[in-house]
């Protein structure tokens, strides 16, 4: 009977980090640099986007989409 807890235990805690990371990789607000993935900010809008959704352009730039890609960096650089 012991064994039958610990296996639902151990189930429960599996099902749950999967859920986290689900919710995580399905483009909740996470902010937290230490736990979510790496994030980049859109070279034209300057949105924070993850690595994974990330556009970059032949400059090697980043953007948070194609729309932004295409629009290119953002006028008004400082720099
Ligand atoms: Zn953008």
């Amino acid at each position: 009977m012991k064994y039958l807890l610990l296996t639902l235990f151990g189930v429960v805690l599996w099902w749950s980090l999967r859920y986290w990371r689900r919710r995580g990789a399905a483009g909740g607000r996470v902010e937290d640099r230490g736990a979510g993935e790496a994030m980049v900010a859109c070279s034209h809008c300057g949105v924070h986007v993850p690595l994974s959704d990330m556009v970059r352009d032949a400059r090697g730039l980043p953007y948070c989409g194609e729309a932004h890609r295409s629009l290119g960096p953002a006028a008004g650089d400082k720099g």
